[in-house]
């Protein structure tokens, strides 16, 4: 069985485990179940390996940024293909807000209910735009690091690239160590994913054991079209965006593309799915690195077409549930404020929320209406993740299609990249191969 198989399999168990706790109520505070399974094994597992994802971001991102420009070699390209990329992230997130505020607005949903707002939410302000930029260039590169900075961390990356570039000849082998330290972190990401089918299976069946499944019901008309926007954009908008601007096959990429969401589905967060991206997106699908290694990263800061649904939706609801008419300019400035807060904001768990509080301000639309919505938050941030991964995904294909950088018999093998289990077993043969080379080295020296 492939490891994409095995996850697939955890992630329905995981699902049907945590809806038994859920409907039995098993998962009264206190209980065994809660304290040793969920809030106990479940809890511990799944954190253990996010953690293991989260822990490969920074340095995989680092040593494949600066492989990538490299490997790109022409400071030009390199603008070309950030510049393309950057303006696709914004087209494809803008559709993906319209298209949500229509769908939501021409339903009407909202409309007539007066639904108790019992979880108090307080927003947070906008960073500046001035801030966002100006915290591209970090003034220390280790703190970024430290912090997981995504944009100062690819601002360093692609100097330390160029840079060693401009150094020429001489750079030759700290080029050459920095892609076997890349090759390296892509191993680690091999073995960690052998764990993938256990871990998907705790994180799912803790999360949903957590969820308020009334409450889904009672804002059902919400749940039902955010769930149908989010859809729609995965299966027909960003497919049409991939086979008009590269005549790529959609079904294709759909297949290659379900490990991937997945994990995005289970860890809610696409910073901490970077390292499956990347993984999928070079070997799966076959995009350079080069590309690769600039975009995914890229794209799971800045591009959140599945946050800026949910921003769209939310937005309409609210305002109809409190009776508030935003009219066009309203709407258009929802639009723009949400392009705008996803440039800024982390791919991270529930930062969508956050952001739509940025929005709501601007809008004057009653902060505290989030907490309307807070409830059933938790399941839909693994849905929008999963979009917003496969976002980034669609637009690293097409960037990479267009700049002859994309291997089509790649994309189009389906046996290209499957984890099968074999790539992370140390046969007695190469362990004894490389111990005799470290020795002989040794010896050398
Ligand atoms: N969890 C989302 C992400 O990481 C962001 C959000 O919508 O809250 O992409």
């Amino acid at each position: 069985m492939s490891l994409t198989q095995k996850v697939i399999i955890a992630m329905v168990v995981g699902l049907i485990v945590g809806l038994i706790i859920n409907i039995a109520n098993l998962n009264t505070d206190g209980s065994f179940i809660n304290q040793y399974f969920v809030n106990g094994f479940f809890h511990v597992v799944g954190t253990m390996f996010v953690n293991a994802l989260k822990m490969l971001v920074v340095p995989l991102v680092l040593f494949s940024l600066i492989c990538g420009v490299c490997g790109i070699g022409d400071i030009k390209l390199l603008g070309k293909i950030g510049s393309k990329s950057f303006a696709l992230y914004m087209l494809t997130t803008a559709i993906a807000i319209a298209t949500a505020i229509i769908i939501a607005a021409g339903l009407g949903i909202g409309e007539g209910i007066n639904a108790q707002s019992n979880a108090a939410f307080t927003g947070k302000e906008a960073p500046a735009l001035s801030q966002v930029l100006i915290n591209i260039v970090p003034s220390n590169p280790i703190a970024a690091m430290v912090n997981g900075d995504m944009l100062s961390i690819i601002f360093f990356a692609i100097l330390v690239g160029i840079s060693m570039l401009m150094v020429g000849k001489k750079a030759k082998s700290l080029i050459e160590a920095t892609e076997l330290l890349n090759e390296v972190m892509m191993k680690m990401v091999n073995i960690v994913m052998t764990a993938a089918p256990y871990a998907v299976f705790c994180l799912l069946a803790k999360a949903i054991a957590n969820l308020g499944l009334e409450l889904l019901l009672q804002l059902l008309s919400y749940v039902a079209v955010l769930v149908g926007a989010l859809l729609f954009h995965l299966f027909v908008t960003l497919q049409a965006v991939l086979k008009i601007f590269s005549r790529l096959s959609p079904i294709i990429f759909l297949k290659k593309m379900r490990n991937t969401q997945v994990f995005a589905f289970s860890t809610s967060s696409s910073n901490a799915t970077i390292p499956v991206t990347l993984r999928t997106v070079t070997e799966r699908l076959g995009v350079n690195n080069s590309v690769a290694s600039f975009t995914i990263p890229f794209g799971a800061t800045i591009n959140m077409d599945g946050t800026a649904i949910m921003q769209g939706v939310a937005t309409v609801f609210i305002a109809n549930v409190y009776g508030v008419d935003l009219g066009i300019s309203g709407y258009l400035t929802v639009i723009l404020m949400s392009v705008l807060a996803s440039i800024g904001t982390a791919g991270v768990p529930g930062v969508g929320l956050i952001m739509l509080s940025m929005v709501f301000a601007q809008v004057n639309l009653p902060v505290e209406g989030i907490g309307l919505i807070l409830g059933v938050d938790r399941l839909l941030d693994m849905l929008r993740t999963a979009v917003n991964v496969s976002g980034d995904a669609v637009v690293s294909s097409v960037v990479a299609k267009s700049e002859g950088k994309l291997n089509i018999d790649i994309y189009n093998d389906p046996e290209a990249g499957v984890l099968d289990g074999d790539e992370t077993e140390l046969n007695l043969k190469t362990e004894k191969a490389l111990a005799d080379v470290v020795a002989k080295t040794h010896d050398k020296n």
